[in-house]
């Protein structure tokens, strides 16, 4: 399945408080155009929690006609790398978005941060402060108690520039002095107290290199980078609405043309998974999964790994809406527009996961038949699906002692194979220990396309011809936790709820039409969901391996032969 619709023609969108301030915006002439950004943190892969912020701020340009900026705040140059970021532009580009103009990285704009903290010092807005840590803590008082200043506050400011100057220069050990905005150390927002804007720390960056032994803080950087990008709309997650004065307060205190305004949304939480970069890599360290992109994680790698397309994320992101009220989704949400995305643009092929041996006694004459690989797209083409003595049924589709109500398959019962006749066990084969491992069966030659006279025969189960049928390793899924908030309590380990049975790889049977598929190819496998070969392990023509993306919705509904 190729990347055809690209987010330009998504549905439409879905109106919400970001696009209420825009259109406002936009109708009183506040800006003639809006320019948004997306700016993450080269230190970890992205997640579902990021692609929702990417379809908010590029899908934003992208209806309104204007642009969208790529950012790396790359200001912790200890966790940050080059593969990171790699992996983000990749993603962005997957999800079907393209960022305007070239890669934006805040360290892009150092020097100019360093010229404006200057600017602040020689206004008394910013002091060189060598309180140790505790100190610092101890100074900066509590919620509920205001701060104290610090002793030095009220240096001159040819003595701050003598120090930053030599903070720079790389005088001074890691972590032995700061550079503190002047604010206000008994605000009721601790934001405010004064907060740290420099910090002396020896670190290669991937960008700059050893050039700076001093790194600007994010409170500070972010609010500057959006302003010399000339962004109208910050939008960011709730948890900076606290920062906002501080955001507010850099950018009016240095000579800058351009003031953008910051606008804070519920960040996204799905429910049995975590969405945070830390808490994922730590399950990557700790080797809990495979890797970033284990078909299990949220990670958006992840995601495209297990079989979601970009067009069922982005209706994910639509559905969930933008608002400022708690955002805990469910993963069915989610698994639903993957499903509805997959159901009209794949190929319907046959599989079985769990295989049970049927020998057909009255094979000779049978024929194969011809199918189509979708019921409403003629154009996705059919094949033959053959039929011969031996074919391979689901264990779960036969039933010795069927349950009440039961469709499928049971001695002495009929049901209708899939694109192919009606089919009688008349006999169940078992090994020593009681399991049934075989079943002899009659077709009744009549019913080929036909229904079968005098009977009604309601069952249908799928099948596939031994002889014909590859081996395929198939691997399921399950949740990656067994709770729905894994990391609500502070207090315990959020590995403690990982499923074990989260993954289960089994040793299925495909038809042979899928032999050579590339790797990302999906299918439907008929009453088994939706799967894709997987990325990295699948080789076309040689090892099969596919991952199941989601199960079908109501996998016994009846079907029409
Ligand atoms: P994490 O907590 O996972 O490390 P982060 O917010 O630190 O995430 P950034 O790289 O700083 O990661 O995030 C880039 C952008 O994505 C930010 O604007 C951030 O607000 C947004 N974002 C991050 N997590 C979510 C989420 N769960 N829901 C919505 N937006 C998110
Ligand atoms: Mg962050």
């Amino acid at each position: 399945m190729s990347n055809a619709h690209s987010a330009a023609d998504a549905p439409a969108p879905v109106s919400n408080f970001i696009r209420t301030i825009i259109d406002n915006d936009l109708a009183t002439g506040r800006h003639a155009s809006i320019v948004t950004r997306f700016p993450p943190e080269p230190n970890g892969y992205l997640h579902v929690g990021h692609a929702k912020s990417i379809c908010l701020n590029f899908g934003l340009a992208q209806d309104y006609r204007g642009q969208c900026n790529l950012r790396f705040d790359d200001t912790n140059p200890e966790k940050e790398s080059n593969e990171y970021a790699q992996s983000i532009e990749d993603d962005v580009r997957w999800l079907g978005f393209q960022w305007s103009g070239q890669v934006h990285w805040a360290s892009d704009y150092f020097d100019a941060l360093y010229g404006f903290a200057v600017e602040l010092i020689n206004k008394g807005l910013a002091y060189v402060d060598d309180l140790t840590p505790e100190q610092m803590r101890e100074y900066r008082g509590t919620l509920t108690q205001p701060g104290r200043n610090s002793p030095n506050r009220d240096r001159s400011v040819a003595e701050n520039l003598d120090l930053f100057t030599r903070m720079k220069a790389g005088e001074f050990a890691d972590g032995a002095m700061v550079l503190r905005a002047r604010i206000d150390m008994s605000s009721p927002n601790m934001n405010m107290r004064d907060p740290a804007i420099y910090r002396i720390r020896r670190a290669h960056h991937i960008r700059t290199g050893d050039k700076w032994c001093i790194y600007p803080m994010y409170d500070y950087t972010h609010c500057i980078s959006d302003a010399l990008e000339g962004i109208t709309h910050s939008i960011c997650t709730l948890e900076f609405e606290d920062h906002r004065p501080l955001y507010d307060w850099v950018l009016d205190n240095i000579t800058i043309p351009c003031h953008p305004r910051q606008y804070e949304f519920s960040r996204l939480e799905l429910n049995y998974t975590i969405t945070s970069k830390r808490k994922l890599l730590q399950l990557v360290n700790e080797k809990k999964v495979s890797g970033w992109d284990d078909p299990r994680m949220p990670t958006i790698q992840g995601m495209r790994r297990r079989g979601y397309t970009p067009e069922g994320i982005r209706e994910f992101a639509r559905r969930i809406g933008v608002s400022k009220s708690e955002n805990n989704v469910d993963m069915a949400i989610m698994e639903g527009a993957i499903r509805e995305d997959l159901e009209t643009r794949v190929p319907r092929v046959l599989a079985v996961i769990n295989p049970l041996k049927v020998i057909i006694t009255n094979a000779e004459g049978a024929q194969s038949r011809e199918a189509g690989f979708h019921p409403n797209h003629p154009e996705f083409g059919s094949r033959t699906v053959p039929f011969s003595r031996e074919l391979l049924i689901e264990a779960d589709d036969f039933a010795e002692v069927p349950p009440p109500g039961w469709q499928r398959l049971t001695l002495g019962g009929e049901i209708r194979l899939r694109y192919s006749y009606v089919m009688r066990c008349d006999e169940v084969v078992k090994d020593a220990d009681g399991r049934v491992i075989e079943l002899k069966c009659s077709i009744d030659h009549d019913t080929l396309g036909k229904n079968p006279v005098g009977r009604k025969v309601k069952g249908v189960i799928h099948y596939l011809s031994r002889e014909h049928a590859l081996p395929a390793e198939v691997r399921l899924y399950e949740r990656l936790f067994t709770v729905p908030q894994p990391d609500a309590d502070r207090d315990v380990d959020f590995c403690t709820y990982l499923n074990p049975g989260s993954l289960n790889v089994v040793q299925g049977w495909v038809e042979s039409g899928v032999q050579h598929a590339l790797p990302e190819t999906r299918y439907q496998f008929e009453r088994l969901g939706y799967f894709v070969t997987d990325r990295r392990d699948h080789q076309p023509g040689g090892k099969l391996v596919f991952n199941r993306t989601v199960t079908l919705k109501d996998s016994w509904a009846k079907e029409q032969a």
